[in-house]
């Protein structure tokens, strides 16, 4: 057999699907050598999901025009000369591959000028070049990309519609926006403009992408903890996305998916989320370079840490604190809130003399002192159903990928939290709590020693009542109670035969639910605990998500329901409650501090002796 030399333009298509197997792939690589090459305004314009057409024009250094060829040439780079500058690269790029690789599966053409330069450009197709020509053109770069694929049709099959692929490039630009806020951007699809944004601040980037609606709902965050530094904006305790897709993180600059960063967030908010809620973030973590792996695989996005439990402790602590609304948030909030209303921040100083009990540091920790002391630091609300413990156990709030190195960690992880967790019972025997009376009919006092603890009286009935239909529900023994008059519901074929088929279910939490003729149900008992349950609501709820029931399981959203319901039969605050009573809300606390109510708020909070001494300048 005879050995074949490969010629330059078959190598390149080879090597080409290493980098570009899709136009967003084509539109970051261009976008990545605009930002390299210093531009602050950069457009890029996509026609036919941009399998037609890719175009990214730039504002930045431009290219001599004796340097045209080389751009395209393999391994020709301007950013790297030496095998020990790879150890410095600041760049995005430094392989010298994309150019060469996009212009041997496409038509492409480079018009560029430097400032002290004319403007020169240059074209190739399927990897032949024609020749450098004079062109008109201010300064900087503009690269076409026609036709991509064209000349390798396999390629092209496996390429998907022309709304997907835009769908793609569309989320990868709304990445850049994010990650760049001091670039100005402009992204048109198919003539439209999809994106702008003016490079004026990442509050700005934020409303370019997501309208600007959303920054009343977010809080600005900046806070430096373990050496690790984490910035940008989380949604509020009330603001929820339907799936993941509103979640970002970059690490060092760099866009990534990682699943300690993301654990660390579902179990800060775990306790105000319900199932299917997703938080919505905007995270730029900066930490030293030394202590995270980005080449855990050179086209996904993810990293590797050195040491998980620093990062997921940093990024719950930080987070928690925000959301909780404990003193230290007003730290790590960001100073200027253009976004936290001033309503919330006063909400958060009001409650800032009863933060939790959480140990931070008050010095700054340097990286290598937070790896030896962390282990007793991350904050986890224990307690009967405490918040990580729903999330882990609950395989329907984590995504499932293949298996990776980085999941090992990620399991590793979740075996110390749990470990945490047991040890961190923040169960107080009763009988040492003294009643010191209320507050606002809402808040019962009680002092333990140098403690004090105010219990939210409406929040600690509701977790109450929840916990005690939950438990009846999981040994099936709900005690129902029949109605006067019997509750009968209207619906249509499709809704009655999805209520009759899950009859056995709502009979099993109380409900004693039968077929009532035609398509109406008739629910003649109830649970005992909720003969108040506003029904026809409560089926108005289960009926609306029908339809997405088929993927989730019925039950986990009866207990979301129920736990609505609990909270609309409990004790409403501002009705006093007799001495008896109160003991006995205590005594079935069993001493419970850390339980939240079924929404997640806090039942209890701490307030240490010390604190109140500090406030009275009794110690400094
Ligand atoms: P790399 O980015 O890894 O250097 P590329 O193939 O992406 O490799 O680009 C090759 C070279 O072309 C770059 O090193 C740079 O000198 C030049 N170049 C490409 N795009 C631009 C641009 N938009 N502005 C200025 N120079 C560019
Ligand atoms: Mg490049």
């Amino acid at each position: 057999m005879k050995i074949n030399v490969l010629s330059a333009e078959v190598y390149n298509q080879i090597a080409a699907g290493e980098v570009v197997d899709r136009p967003y792939s084509v539109v970051k690589e261009l976008v990545e050598n605009a930002i390299d090459a210093g531009a602050s305004e950069i457009t890029v314009e996509i026609v036919g999901g941009g399998k037609k057409l890719v175009r990214v024009t730039d504002n930045g250094g431009g290219i001599e025009h004796e340097d045209l060829p080389y751009a395209y040439f393999p391994h020709a780079t301007s950013k790297l000369k030496e095998a020990k500058d790879l150890f410095g690269v600041k760049t995005l790029g430094f392989r010298g591959e994309a150019i060469a690789s996009i212009a041997s599966v496409s038509k492409m053409k480079i018009t560029s000028k430097t400032p002290a330069g004319e403007a020169h450009s240059l074209s190739c197709e399927g990897g032949k070049l024609a020749s450098v020509a004079p062109a008109a053109g201010g300064n900087g770069t503009e690269v076409t990309v026609e036709d991509l694929f064209f000349n390798t049709p396999a390629r092209l099959k496996f390429l998907k519609s022309d709304s997907q692929e835009e769908g793609d490039v569309a989320s990868m630009m709304a990445r850049f926006i994010l990650s760049r806020p001091e670039i100005a951007f402009t992204y048109l699809s198919g003539g439209k403009v999809k994106y702008r944004s003016f490079g004026d601040g990442l509050s700005a980037a934020l409303a370019a992408v997501y309208g600007a609606d959303i920054l009343q709902n977010l809080y600005e965050i900046n806070a430096q903890k373990h050496g690790v530094h984490l910035s940008g904006f989380i949604g509020n305790r009330n603001y929820f996305k339907p799936n993941r897709t509103y979640q970002s993180l970059f690490v060092n600059g760099r866009y990534v998916v990682n699943q300690t960063v993301a654990a660390a967030l579902t179990n800060a908010y775990a306790g105000y989320l319900m199932k299917r809620q997703y938080p919505f973030y905007v995270l730029f973590l900066e930490v030293p370079p030394e202590i995270v792996d980005v080449n855990v695989h050179p086209n996904k996005a993810d990293v590797r840490f050195a040491d998980n439990q620093i990062i997921y402790g940093s990024v719950y602590s930080v987070v928690s604190s925000v959301l909780d609304g404990n003193s230290r948030a007003l730290e790590y909030l960001a100073s200027t809130p253009t976004v936290a209303s001033a309503t919330e921040v006063a909400v958060l100083e009001e409650k800032a003399p009863i933060k939790q009990e959480v140990a931070f540091p008050r010095a700054e920790m340097s990286y290598e002192r937070a790896k030896k002391e962390l282990q007793f630091e991350i904050p986890i609300q224990a307690g009967r159903g405490s918040v990580p413990r729903r999330t882990f156990n609950d395989e329907t709030t984590l995504e499932v990928h293949a298996p990776s190195p980085a999941e090992d960690a990620f399991e590793e992880n979740k075996k110390f939290l749990l470990e945490q967790e047991k040890k961190k019972q923040q169960k107080l025997d009763p009988a040492t709590l003294a009643f010191k009376g209320e507050l606002f009919r809402t808040y019962l006092i009680y002092e333990c020693g140098n403690d004090a603890y105010l219990v939210d009286q409406h929040a600690a009935h509701e977790r109450l009542i929840y916990d005690k239909l939950r438990e009846k529900m999981e040994r099936r023994t709900v005690v129902s109670q029949p109605m006067l008059v019997p509750f009968v519901l209207e619906v249509n074929a499709q809704e009655f035969a999805f209520l009759e088929r899950n009859f056995t279910l709502l009979r099993e939490i109380g409900l004693e639910i039968d077929e009532f003729g035609g398509n109406s149900v008739k629910v003649s008992s109830v649970p005992s605990d909720l003969t108040s349950i506003d029904l026809s609501a409560f089926f108005a709820e289960i009926l609306a998500s029908y339809e997405s029931l088929r993927a989730i399981k019925l039950a986990d959203l009866l207990k979301d329901k129920l736990a609505s319901a609990a909270c609309k039969a409990a004790v409403k605050g501002g009705e006093k409650l007799s001495e008896g009573e109160v003991r006995a809300l205590l005594e079935k606390m069993n001493g419970d501090m850390g339980l939240k109510c079924p929404h997640g708020r806090p039942v209890a909070v701490h307030v240490k002796k010390s604190e109140l001494e500090k406030l009275f300048k009794r110690i400094v």
